[in-house]
């Protein structure tokens, strides 16, 4: 029987961290695509050796880690070499997400990719989760919580699906507006349904 995933995404700062915690808590297995991005290309895979054919052994640090500074540097003028490498690496991260999905235990998984709709990665999951708030409190909580000005954030909100777009493709959506404990008893209605969903699928 295939696993069911509810897909969870938010723009910066809106809490997907916080809520996948959550659910964490509630004993639900967690994949996290920036982990399983970096998981394809740490030491002795496959991934990180074609980076290395490819760009030559420039791309390694000293310790044999890729280099994500010189990779940066290498693709960020040269629309060709940031294809190349997306091809590479969105198959490897894909197949990887599956094969965590499939391993989970849980009563269902949950997938937590911020560019969930960007990405066209909502294809893989049985339904998606949107956590929202405005984007006056997304500025405030990511300078609350990360050494960068508003400004910065601003660009990064403006660069990643609207508001308007996430809400309107969102299965279920989380206001994360209010403090934690509100917080904690919508993880825990949502995890109610969500078993009683994968239960029946
Ligand atoms: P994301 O993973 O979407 O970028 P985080 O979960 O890291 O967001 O949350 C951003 C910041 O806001 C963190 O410092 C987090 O502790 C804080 N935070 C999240 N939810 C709340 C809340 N309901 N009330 C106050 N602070 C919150």
């Amino acid at each position: 029987m295939s696993k069911f995933v509810v897909g969870l995404t938010g723009g910066i700062g809106s809490g997907k961290t916080t809520v996948a915690n959550l659910f964490a808590e509630l004993g639900i297995d967690l994949v996290d695509a920036d982990v399983v991005s970096r998981e394809v290309v740490a030491k002795g895979t496959e991934g990180l050796a074609a980076i290395v054919e490819h760009f030559g052994s420039s791309a390694l640090l000293e310790n044999g880690e890729l280099n994500r500074a010189i990779l940066r540097d290498k693709i960020f003028n040269t629309p060709s070499e940031r294809k190349w490498l997306n091809g590479l690496l969105h198959p490897l991260i894909r197949a990887e997400m599956l094969t965590q999905l499939q391993n989970a235990t849980s009563a269902y998984a949950i997938l937590v990719v911020p560019l969930l709709f960007e990405n066209g990665l909502d294809s893989l999951v049985n339904c998606t989760l949107v956590v929202d708030i405005s984007p006056e409190l997304q500025i405030k909580r990511t300078t609350e919580r990360d050494a960068v000005d508003a400004q910065q954030v601003k660009n990064i909100i403006a660069s990643q699906a609207s508001r308007d777009e996430k809400l309107s493709k969102a299965d279920d959506i989380i206001d994360n507006q209010g403090d934690i404990s509100a917080l904690r008893s919508k993880v825990s209605a949502l995890h109610n349904k969500y078993i009683k969903l994968a239960a029946q699928t």
